[in-house]
This record gives structure tokens, C-alpha cells and sequence, in this order.
């Protein structure tokens, strides 16, 4: 587990970073960047949760560097400092403008600097830890409801080739919380979303849609790949058991579901509806199976 929060410093002039690396080398994970550039290629790369940007720099200036990590998906949510020789108001009322956190000029003080990296790094915990709970499944961890949504529709736009959708419902799952109780019942949920999540292929968005409801979203090579992964995590559940409290071994099965994107599949919508018909005709005909649409 990584305890060590990791600075991205932004600057083009070499003693600038190395008072910087002094006053930060022992408490931080630091990288460096001496220009605009590189520190993108940095940012999109590694687990960044501070930059410290340097303003005036040549080729690409502070302001664009932070205007463009602001309008990436992937960079947005990294805090940004300016740590900057310019101290007039329109410099600095600019910084906030474009999505800079914070502001402190040169030459700053050291323990001031310290402070301020503290506070933004706090809050970017406190942001990261709502983010996950908003998008995250409380009981099981994995993607909840509205991130599979989000993240399927963007997989989706982005490649609609060799995009398969699997349905996955646990088998009579109320006739388990009926009988045994709900605390069993959440741990037939839990187990079967681990041995899901050890199985999946790679890259696949794996999300918990409804109670004992699932869902993936992958990209594979074949039909024949797709249906060897998901038939696997079928059999593997299969065999799977929980004890109830009254000593009883609870058996538990799943159904499948899976379609795949063709060329007049306009929606994520329109390939989830397929999935979740084949998976009605695999409870139809007798659960425990996979059934491709
Ligand atoms: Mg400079």
C-alpha cells in the first residue's frame, strides 16, 4: 500500500526544482517535469495527486499546461498549484480562472508552501474517497449502477468492434434470503461478485446493476473468447458454497446472458436489451446456463 503522496514539479529552471526536491524529496513521492509537455505525458501516465506549475515557461506556458489537464478526463481531478514569479492580480486571478487550486509566488516561504501542499492534498483525499463512494457498490466495492452506465456508453462511443454486454443474475436469489436470511444472502453476493471480478477478461467494466443483478462490458477477439470467460465464471459458481447459520450448505447457480454489438447497434442500450433477453431465456430454460443472442 502506497503511503507516500506524489508532487509532479512543473518548472524550466533547474535551481527552482532543486530547492523544490530539498523542501519536498524526504515527505513526497516526487517527478519532475522542465516542461509543459512532458509534464502531460507525466500527468496521463503515473498516479499524480499534486502538480506544482511553474507559469512562465517557453513553448507551453503554465496556463495551457492547466487548461489542458483540465479538459482530460483522465488529468482533471489532479489539484494544481502555481508556484510563479508573477504576482499581479490578473496573473493570479487568471491561475483560479482556468482551474488552478491554489497560488503562491516566488520567492515563497518554504513552510507556507509546505502548508498549502498539506491542505490540497487533503482535500484531494476527501474528494477521491467521495468519488469512490459515488461510484462504487458499498457492499461489493466493484462499479455501482450509474459508473457502469457512464464508463459502458463511453466504451461504447469509443469502440463499438468486437463489444460484447453479459447479463448475470443469481438463480432464485430471493428464495436464498427467504430461507437462510439476508446476511447469507449478501454473502452469496459477495462471493459470487469475487470469483466474477478474479475472472473477467481484460480491460472489462464489470458493474453490480441491480440486487443480485450484473453486468460487463468487454472488447474481445472472438465470440469463442467471450463465451469460454463468462461459461468458466458459470462453473466456478457453481461449485461454490456458503454456510447458513443453521449449519446448512447453501449451493447457489447463475444465468448468463450475452449479445454482441453489431454494425446497426446504435445504443449501449439497444446491446444491454439483447444481453438481458438472452438472459431471460436462460432462466427460461432452466438457469445454471449461458445463453448467447
Ligand atoms: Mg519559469
Amino acid at each position: 500500500m502506497k503511503t507516500k503522496s506524489t508532487i509532479l514539479i512543473v518548472d524550466d529552471i533547474d535551481t527552482n526544482i532543486d530547492i523544490l526536491l530539498e523542501l519536498l524529496g524526504e515527505k513526497y513521492d516526487v517527478l519532475v517535469a522542465v516542461d509543459g509537455k512532458t509534464a502531460l505525458d507525466i500527468a496521463n501516465k503515473e498516479k499524480i495527486d499534486l502538480i506544482l506549475l511553474d507559469i512562465m515557461m517557453p513553448e507551453m506556458d503554465g496556463y495551457e499546461v492547466c487548461e489542458r489537464l483540465k479538459s482530460s478526463e483522465e488529468t482533471h481531478n489532479i489539484p494544481v498549484l502555481f508556484i510563479t514569479a508573477k504576482t499581479d492580480e490578473d496573473s493570479i486571478e487568471k491561475a483560479y480562472d482556468i482551474g488552478g487550486s491554489d497560488y503562491i509566488t516566488k520567492p515563497f516561504k518554504p513552510r507556507e508552501l509546505l502548508a498549502r501542499i498539506k491542505t490540497q492534498l487533503q482535500l484531494r483525499k476527501l474528494i477521491n474517497n467521495l468519488d469512490f463512494i459515488a461510484t462504487h457498490d458499498e457492499m461489493t466495492g466493484i462499479y455501482n449502477r450509474r459508473q457502469f452506465f457512464h464508463l459502458a456508453i463511453k466504451r461504447f462511443k469509443e469502440t463499438k468492434k468486437n463489444l460484447y454486454a453479459v447479463m448475470i443474475d443469481i438463480d432464485k436469489f430471493k428464495e436464498v434470503n427467504d430461507k437462510y436470511g439476508h446476511s447469507i444472502g449478501d454473502e452469496v453476493i459477495k462471493i459470487v461478485t469475487k470469483t466474477i471480478a478474479d475472472s473477467i477478461l481484460k480491460d472489462t467494466i464489470f458493474g453490480r446493476i441491480g440486487g443480485e443483478e450484473f453486468a460487463l462490458i468487454c472488447n474481445a477477439e472472438s465470440k469463442a473468447i467471450v463465451m469460454k470467460n463468462i461459461e468458466s465464471m458459470r462453473e466456478k459458481i457453481e461449485k461454490l458454497e456458503v454456510k447458513a447459520h443453521n449449519g446448512e450448505i447453501v449451493k447457489f447457480t447463475i444465468s448468463e446472458g450475452i449479445s454482441k454489438a453489431k454494425v446497426k447497434t446504435k445504443k449501449l442500450d439497444e446491446l444491454l436489451k439483447e444481453a438481458d433477453i438472452a438472459l431471460y431465456e436462460a432462466k427460461g430454460s432452466g438457469r445454471n446456463r449461458v445463453i448467447f443472442r
